[in-house]
């Protein structure tokens, strides 16, 4: 792994446009993907990354549990973008999972993630050195301590060059690029994951964008997006 001085990097890029961001993690990080969920607010990332780097390997983590409609906002912006998608899936295809395990989602999310969203990502993200993420400090609490760039599982750097941006500055860019939004945003999903209904709901005015997520239960990330110590956490999927 490259090592870098991140403290010094992070404080170069409070001042730094997430272009320029995108651009350092180009340059210094290699091989280099970038993961999205195709939820809400991914066209912004998956626009901003592909105007620099047209060929990166886009990973999606495709569990089976998806909402159609983001599996139609996937091939609209696969489409539009000319995406290099690498799909990743679970090693069990989600008929069988649902045939020995049932609502395992309704009974204990943290497995269920674990099984289909965390380890096949984590596969996946074994081949690169650097992974570009859209995730941002004004989602949820459980973000606030997210950086710039920070190491990831003692291996690679994770890069988060929309960490600043607000609700205002993604629908800006958007219009500004007349790129096509999820549809399931008009209904109030903010943060859009899995579609069993406890994983994802529609939020309410006030409430941040996650709070949709897992809702009532003692959860707010899958734990691919983990923030304290994270150099040092194995993966939730070995557990
Ligand atoms: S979000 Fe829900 S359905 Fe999707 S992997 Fe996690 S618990 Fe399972």
């Amino acid at each position: 792994m490259k090592s870098f001085d991140y403290a010094q990097l992070n404080d170069r890029f409070e001042k730094a446009s997430s272009q320029d961001i995108v651009r350092w993690a180009v340059e210094e990080l290699s091989p280099l993907c970038m993961s999205t969920s195709f939820g809400a607010e991914s066209a912004v990332l998956l626009h901003l990354v592909t105007q620099i780097k047209p060929d990166i390997p886009v990973l999606f983590t495709n569990t089976g549990f998806h909402f159609k409609e983001t599996l139609e906002h996937r091939d609209k912006l696969v489409a539009r973008l000319n995406l290099n998608l690498r799909e990743l899936k679970p090693e069990m295809p989600n008929a069988e999972f649902l045939a020995k395990n049932g609502k395992l989602y309704e009974r204990d999310p943290d497995a269920c993630c674990a099984v289909n969203k965390i380890a096949p990502f984590e596969k996946g993200l074994k081949d690169y050195e650097g992974w570009i993420t859209g995730i941002r400090r004004g989602q949820a609490q459980t973000r606030q301590a997210a950086q710039f760039v920070e190491p990831y599982r003692s291996r690679m750097t994770k890069v988060n060059p929309l960490l600043l941006w607000n609700g205002k500055m993604f629908w800006d860019y958007a219009k500004q690029y007349d790129l096509p939004y999820h549809p399931l945003w008009e209904k109030g999903y903010l943060s859009i994951g899995c579609s069993p209904e406890n994983c994802t709901r529609p939020v309410s005015a006030g409430e941040d964008a996650r709070a949709g997520r897992w809702s009532g239960q003692n959860k707010v990330e899958c734990g691919i997006h983990t923030f304290l110590k994270n150099e040092a956490q194995e993966p939730h999927a070995s557990k």
